[in-house]
């Protein structure tokens, strides 16, 4: 699960890792109270910042900083009535209905920071930059060695000296060191105390010196979290922060079903009951030079509802033109899948050709049911095994 990056800050402040104050508005006149009201607070820059889940907002021109309440009015209405396009949202763009409005800082430089899991090393890791502010996926592919790396004990966490080795390595000294390393643990126990899978901080960034601090401060601007799903029953206020709006509409609702579904660009949808029984049937789609239009997984326990449901999803994508259903009957029965197959087809309304495969329990019962069935859904084949399923399937739709 993803949050905003007004929900991140709240997270880092709550943690006591310094962020700049600001608040998230939905309307353009909101935005100019909230400029107005952090201008007379004594700033003299405040920055509008785009509020979706996808970054490169800045390019983008969904970041803008302002120096007046007219131009925060300009900067709010563009954002509310353009779509923003970045090399992270789909070619259509992404609708922006949140900002956030926050006092803007100077800036002398530019870090990167970020906790998350990394699975060739199992174990949670450090990772660090001194050049923020840009794509870390340029970094990497330009200048490798720029990027750090520090695992963190699974059991033990961050220790100090890890975070005081990262924030010399990154050019940190006197003050600005101590404020890092600070910083470093704190983010670190965050990441640990939500069940996050990772926490970016692009960029922490260090401010000029001031009267007030002469070697400048350590302040994170922009902050992107991911949490593991599985984690959320524990989690109820992170879970609290999940936003709708940014997530797939047809994936959403397969999930209120129990259904895990993720839709793909192909034309053949796939109704499977089992994870990597689902992955295999998309494997052997392609082999036979189809494209799955969606991995779909009913669960173990695939009831009719259940069933019925998925095949409503699946045939809401336009682009389906065939469907291969592949169920293997472990402690499921067959009989009762070819039912819940039989009656949820009547209910739906089968337009494309649909394959059927089953195996395991009761099989022989349940291809009774479906060759009864033909008549009532002519658009239905049975195959014997998976290969002849796929190349059915992948024959019907051209
Ligand atoms: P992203 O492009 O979606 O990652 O959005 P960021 O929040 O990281 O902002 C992009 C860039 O805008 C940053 O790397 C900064 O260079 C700049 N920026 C953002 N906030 C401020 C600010 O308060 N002051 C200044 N001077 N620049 C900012
Ligand atoms: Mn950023």
């Amino acid at each position: 699960m993803k949050i905003h990056e007004y929900q991140a800050r709240q997270l880092l402040a709550d943690a006591d890792i310094p962020v700049p104050a600001g608040a998230m508005v939905q309307t353009v006149e909101a935005a100019v109270t909230e400029a107005k009201r952090i201008f007379a607070s004594g700033e003299s820059l405040v920055v509008i910042k785009a509020q979706v889940h996808a970054g490169g907002r800045g390019k983008a021109g969904f970041v803008k900083l302002v120096r007046s309440a007219d131009e925060a009015e300009a900067a709010a209405r563009f954002m509310l009535t353009n779509r923003m396009v970045s090399p992270q949202t789909p070619p259509e763009g992404l609708k922006v209905t949140r900002l956030l409005v926050a006092a803007g800082v100077d800036i002398a430089k530019e870090l990167y920071v970020a906790v998350l899991v990394d699975r060739a090393r199992r174990t949670n890791t450090l990772i660090a930059s001194r050049e923020g502010g840009v794509e870390i996926e340029a970094v990497a592919e330009k200048n490798p060695d720029a990027i750090l790396k520090e695992p963190l004990d699974p059991i033990m966490g961050m220790q100090p000296w890890q975070a005081r080795k990262m924030a010399f390595a990154l050019g940190l000294t006197g003050k600005l060191a101590t404020q890092g390393a600070d910083l470093l643990l704190k983010l670190a126990k965050l990441f640990r105390e939500t069940d996050a899978s990772m926490v970016e901080i692009n960029p922490l960034i260090i401010t000029p010196p001031t009267a007030a601090h002469p070697e400048g401060r350590v302040l994170a601007i922009d902050a992107k979290f991911n949490f593991d799903d599985n984690a959320l029953f524990r989690q109820k206020a992170i879970e609290a922060m999940f936003d709708p709006t940014e997530e797939n509409a047809a994936e959403l609702e397969a999930h209120t079903y129990g259904l895990s579904y993720v839709a793909l660009d192909g034309n053949i949808g796939c109704l499977v009951n089992g994870a990597g029984l689902a992955m295999s049937t998309m494997d052997i789609i392609k082999l036979h030079g189809g494209e799955p239009a969606n991995f779909l997984d009913v669960g173990g326990s695939a009831s009719e509802e259940a069933v019925t449901q998925a095949f409503r999803i699946i045939l809401g994508d336009k682009a389906v033109k065939g469907v291969l259903v592949n169920i293997f009957g472990g402690i499921m029965q067959c009989d009762k899948i070819a039912r819940a197959i039989v009656s949820s087809a009547k209910t739906v309304g089968f337009q494309v050709p649909l394959v059927v495969r089953l195996e395991g329990t009761n099989v022989a019962e349940a291809r009774k049911i479906l060759e009864a069935a033909k008549t009532e859904i002519p658009s239905m084949q049975t195959a014997t095994d998976l290969t002849d399923a796929a190349k059915k399937v992948c024959a019907s739709v051209g």
